[in-house]
């Protein structure tokens, strides 16, 4: 939406697809109970129109899905934003012309289209995942995947239903989902940590003091590392007594974000026993919520470092279990068989019959919305083979064969490591200036050279291989997906350093691109 908006202030003509039927991407889709935003309001908005961020009212800490569709329906009615998009199309081919020095693009409703640059903002969690198991055709009942969750209400009152994964979405969609279900069976493979997000309304007074703070706090955002403003931690978890940590963890509990106790101390996510204090800590929290000790042992995480898999924001997650109505089966003691016609099986033959089975089990994240369509760049290289082993990008908007094309929050950028919508911003603004110069240079063509990819490769890994995030099997590293290539997708620097790598690399005549 915002690269419409800020392509069109060039004198650019802009068409943009859209597979849904309206904006909003990801709140567009993950429509289901309880959904949120785990990144408070104050800095899950746009940036780049005062006028804007005055006159929207966010009405709670964290907002929720509906509260911020009507955010990105507000903000395309306000800058005219859907006369150039075509929704319900998806692209389904991409491919470039060295001799027009331009991409031919190719949709489901057959169109052919061709444009001097292309631009992936696909997200990075939009082609969902389902659970290699057999039987999902076989089952009678209402089958529903927490990423495409359906317009119409998903009647769950009084049915037995069961929810495979215990990841983000399935954190906030349980403790809903157990209020109104006669029975609510979860499927957990790996235990999360999750946090409580002490969500609350907004009263005038914080409301005033934020839009006050704006322009202080957004340049603080912009030189962050994550997108969000946090004190940042200058002491050793190892160097504190256990009752100062203690004490250090019990006020980020409290606190309620997302980032406040993985940045209590500055080794957490460097250092393993340091981690380990915190990871401890909330199992301390999970074993006092949860009734049941044995219930209480299999929801605490223990075979991966604290933060390595995305943490959680919830409400009433942990306590939720010690309702009548509620049943955790741990699938590593019972892995699943088999999804019959009237629930699911798991390994010690006890068939949990089910009328509603949800599927929160993620995404083919980062690299598969990329990999959907056939792009094909110089020489007929396609993006599937350039990416064979994994994705390569220089700054991870742009891949070497591929000119004219950018990726918004690709592979090898901070990206979803951080507040989404700063770094998407960041990259907007990054390709629209880059567009404006090689007009500027009446050149036609950018593409990143194979040295700079390498380098750039090599020193996202090699900032990884620094933090504990390449020891858990996460979405982060490909690992979620059987048979997808394995590595840490992600440049761990920060926004702030990243931001200013980009905006260096422009500034030096575009190191490491070559322009025609
Ligand atoms: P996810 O974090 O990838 O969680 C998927 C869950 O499904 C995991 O528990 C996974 O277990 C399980 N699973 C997958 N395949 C399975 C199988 N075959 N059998 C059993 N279990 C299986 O996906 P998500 O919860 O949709 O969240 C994805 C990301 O979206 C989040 O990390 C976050 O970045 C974003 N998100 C944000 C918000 C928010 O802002 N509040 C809300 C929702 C999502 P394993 O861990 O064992 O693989």
């Amino acid at each position: 939406m915002y690269s419409i908006y800020r392509f069109r202030q060039l004198g650019l003509s802009v068409r943009a697809f859209e597979a849904a039927a309206d904006v909003g991407g990801t709140w567009w889709w993950n429509r289901y109970p309880g959904a949120r935003c785990d990144i408070q309001s104050i800095d899950y908005s746009y940036s780049f129109d005062e006028q804007l961020e005055q006159e929207w009212t966010w009405s709670e800490r964290y907002a929720t899905q509906p509260e911020i569709l009507s955010y990105a329906n507000h903000v395309a009615d306000r800058f005219d934003l859907r006369r150039d998009v075509q929704f319900e199309t998806r692209v389904t081919s991409a491919t470039w012309s060295d001799d027009d020095q331009s991409w031919t693009v190719t949709t489901d409703r057959g169109q052919t289209l061709t444009a001097r640059y292309l631009v992936m903002a696909v997200g990075c969690l939009s082609t969902k995942k389902l659970p290699e198991i057999d039987g999902l055709d076989s089952f009678v009942g209402t089958v529903v995947h927490t990423g495409q969750w359906p317009h119409e209400p998903v009647d769950v009152l009084g049915k037995r239903v069961g929810v495979i994964g215990t990841g983000s979405s399935a954190i906030q969609l349980i403790p809903i989902l157990a209020q109104s279900a006669a029975h609510l069976t979860v499927f957990q493979r790996t235990p999360a940590f999750t946090f409580p997000a002490k969500n609350a309304p907004l009263d005038d007074e914080q409301l005033r003091a934020m839009k006050q703070n704006y322009p202080a706090h957004r340049a603080a955002a912009r030189q962050s590392f994550g997108g969000v403003v946090v004190p940042p931690a200058t002491s050793s978890a190892l160097d504190a007594d256990e009752a100062e940590r203690q004490q250090r963890y019990e006020q980020a509990w409290e606190g309620g974000t997302l980032h406040g106790l993985l940045a209590a101390y500055n080794d957490l996510m460097v250092d393993e026993r340091a981690n380990e204090t915190a990871a401890e800590f909330v199992r301390q929290q999970i074993a006092a919520i949860v009734d049941d000790p044995q219930v209480a042992e299999r929801l605490a995480p223990r075979s991966y470092p604290i933060g390595s898999k995305r943490a959680c924001l919830d409400t009433n997650y942990y306590a939720t279990y010690n309702r009548d109505n509620v049943t955790l089966i741990d699938l590593r003691e019972t892995p699943l068989d088999v999804i019959t016609e009237g629930g699911v099986r798991t390994a010690d033959g006890t068939v949990h019959e089910l009328d509603v089975l949800v599927l929160a089990t993620g995404f083919d994240a980062i690299t598969g919305p990329l990999l959907e369509p056939l792009i094909t760049g110089r020489d007929g290289l396609t993006l599937r083979q350039a990416w064979a082993d994994g994705p390569h990008t220089y700054l991870g908007l742009t891949v070497a064969g591929f000119p004219n094309m950018f990726t918004i929050t690709g592979p090898g950028s901070p990206s979803v490591m951080t507040n989404m919508m700063v770094s998407i911003e960041q990259h907007v603004e990054w390709i629209a200036q880059c567009i404006a110069d090689l007009g500027a240079a009446e050149q036609t063509s950018i593409e990143a050279t194979v040295d700079a990819q390498n380098e750039w490769s090599a020193l996202v890994t090699m900032i990884a291989e620094h933090t504990l995030y390449p020891r858990a099997n996460s979405w982060y590293t490909g690992a979620n997906v059987p048979g997808k290539p394995r590595g840490f997708m992600l440049y761990l620097g920060g926004v702030g350093n990243y931001r200013n790598t980009c905006a260096e690399v422009a500034a030096e005549g575009y190191r490491g691109f070559t322009r025609r």
